[in-house]
C-alpha cells in the first residue's frame, strides 16, 4: 500500500511581493498548504497576483510586531518559513532609514526569536542580497566576499544576515540565506530601473497620452515632455528572472544543513545595456527618449554587483534558465499586453 506523503507547510511574510507571489505558486504546484502574512491596507487587491488568492491562508499581520509574529507561528508550527518581507527599495530607503530599519533588519531578528522560542523545528530562509557587497572591490562576488553595505536598506540586510548566522550557530536553528542578486519579473514594482523602463518603453510604443502608467515613487513613469528620467546609466547589475529564483530558495530548505548561498547569472550589465535591450525589443531608440534626472541619482552607488554562484551550483545543483533578452523581452511584452488594456 503507498504511503500518503505529510503535507507540509509554508508561512510567507512578503507573499504580496514579486518574490513572494512567484514562490507561492512554485509552493501551490508542490501542494504546500500556505499561510501568508498581509499588511492591512485600504486597498486588499493583491494586483496580478490575486487570482492565487482562493488558494492561500492569508493572515493579517506585520514584521513590526513581534506579538502578532509570535501568535501565527506558535499556532501553525510551519514546517518551513520563508522570509520575504521588507521595505525593500534602496533609494526610498534614504527617505525610510528608520523604517527600513526596523521592517528589514528587526523584522528578520523578530522572526528568529520567535522560531527559537515557539517553532525551532521550522527551516528558515532569510531574504539576503547582494546589497550586502555594497562598496566592493572584489568581482565577482561570492559567499566569502566582505560585506560592505553602502546604504540603510544593505545596513538593515545586514543585520538580518548576520543575526541568521548567530542564530544559527548559536542555538542550532535551521536558517538559511540566500544571498540574491538584482532579480526581475513581470511584477517587479515599478521602484526598481528594469520595470521603470519597460512600462515607459511600452507607453511610447503604445502612445499613451492619458493613462500613462505610475512609475518610481508613485510619480508618473513619463515626465510632462513624455520622456523617461533616469539616473545612472553606468550602473552595473547582474539580472535575473525571479521565477527561476524562488526554486533555489526552496532548494535551500531541501539541503541537509542550513548554510549561505549566492544565487545569480554570473552575467552583468548596465543600465544604459537594459535601456538598449528593453527600447530596440519595441524598434524604438533609446536615445530619443531618456533623459538623466539627478533626482534618481544615488548618494552613494554600488558594485559592480556581479555574482559568482558556483556554491549552490555544486551543492544543490540550481543554475539560472532565463537570459538577460529573455528577461528584458518578457517585461516589455508583458507591460504591452497590460497597458493596451488602458488605452
Ligand atoms: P517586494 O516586491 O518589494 O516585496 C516586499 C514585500 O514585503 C511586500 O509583500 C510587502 O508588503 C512586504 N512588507 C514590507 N514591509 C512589511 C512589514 N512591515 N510587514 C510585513 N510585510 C511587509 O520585494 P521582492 O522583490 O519580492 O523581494 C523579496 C525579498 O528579497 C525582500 O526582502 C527583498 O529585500 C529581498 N531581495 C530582493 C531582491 C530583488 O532583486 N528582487 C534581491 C535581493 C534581495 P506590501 O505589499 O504590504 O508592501
Ligand atoms: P537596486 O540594485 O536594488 O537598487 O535596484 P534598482 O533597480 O532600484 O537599481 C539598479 C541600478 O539602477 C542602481 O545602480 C541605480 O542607481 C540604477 N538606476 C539608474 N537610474 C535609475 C532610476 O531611475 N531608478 C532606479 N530605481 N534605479 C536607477
Amino acid at each position: 500500500m503507498a504511503t500518503k506523503t505529510k503535507t507540509k507547510s509554508a508561512f510567507i511574510t512578503g507573499i504580496t511581493g514579486q518574490d513572494g507571489s512567484y514562490l507561492a505558486e512554485f509552493l501551490l504546484k508542490k501542494n504546500y498548504k500556505i499561510y501568508g502574512l498581509l499588511r492591512r491596507k485600504s486597498d486588499p487587491t493583491l494586483g496580478n497576483f490575486d487570482h492565487s488568492r482562493k488558494h492561500l491562508n492569508l493572515l493579517y499581520g506585520d514584521l513590526a510586531d513581534q506579538a502578532c509574529i509570535n501568535m501565527y507561528l506558535a499556532k501553525y508550527q510551519p514546517d518551513e518559513i520563508y522570509n520575504l518581507g521588507a521595505q525593500s527599495h534602496v533609494h526610498e530607503s534614504w527617505h525610510q532609514p528608520l523604517a527600513t530599519a526596523d521592517q528589514t533588519g528587526m523584522g528578520a531578528l523578530r522572526i528568529f526569536e520567535a522560531v527559537r522560542n515557539l517553532c525551532p523545528q521550522s527551516r528558515v530562509y532569510q531574504a539576503s542580497t547582494s546589497e550586502l557587497f555594497g562598496e566592493t572591490r572584489e568581482v565577482p562576488q561570492d559567499e566569502e566576499t566582505q560585506i560592505r553595505p553602502a546604504n540603510p536598506y544593505a545596513a538593515a540586510k545586514a543585520l538580518a544576515h548576520f543575526d541568521a548566522q548567530i542564530y544559527r550557530r548559536s542555538f542550532g536553528l535551521f536558517i538559511s540565506t540566500g544571498i540574491l542578486f538584482n532579480h526581475e519579473s513581470p511584477r517587479r514594482s515599478p521602484d526598481f530601473v528594469s520595470r521603470k523602463i519597460s512600462l515607459a518603453v511600452a507607453a511610447l510604443k503604445l502612445g499613451l497620452h492619458k493613462n500613462i502608467p505610475l512609475g518610481e515613487s508613485g510619480q508618473s513613469v513619463l515626465n510632462h515632455q513624455g520622456k523617461l528620467e533616469l539616473g545612472n546609466l553606468d550602473a552595473k547589475r547582474d539580472w535575473g528572472y525571479a521565477a527561476d529564483y524562488v526554486e533555489a530558495m526552496w532548494m535551500m530548505l531541501r539541503h541537509t544543513e542550513p548554510d549561505d548561498f549566492v544565487v545569480a547569472t554570473g552575467k552583468v550589465h548596465t543600465v544604459r545595456q537594459l535601456c538598449q535591450a528593453a527600447f530596440s525589443a519595441t524598434g524604438l531608440k533609446w536615445q530619443d527618449h531618456v533623459v538623466i534626472n539627478p533626482q534618481w541619482v544615488r548618494p552613494t552607488e554600488t558594485g559592480p554587483l556581479v555574482g559568482d554562484y558556483k556554491k549552490i551550483r555544486s551543492t544543490l545543483g540550481w543554475k539560472p534558465k532565463t537570459t538577460f533578452k529573455q528577461l528584458v523581452e518578457m517585461m516589455v511584452t508583458a507591460d504591452l499586453k497590460r497597458l493596451r488594456q488602458l488605452r
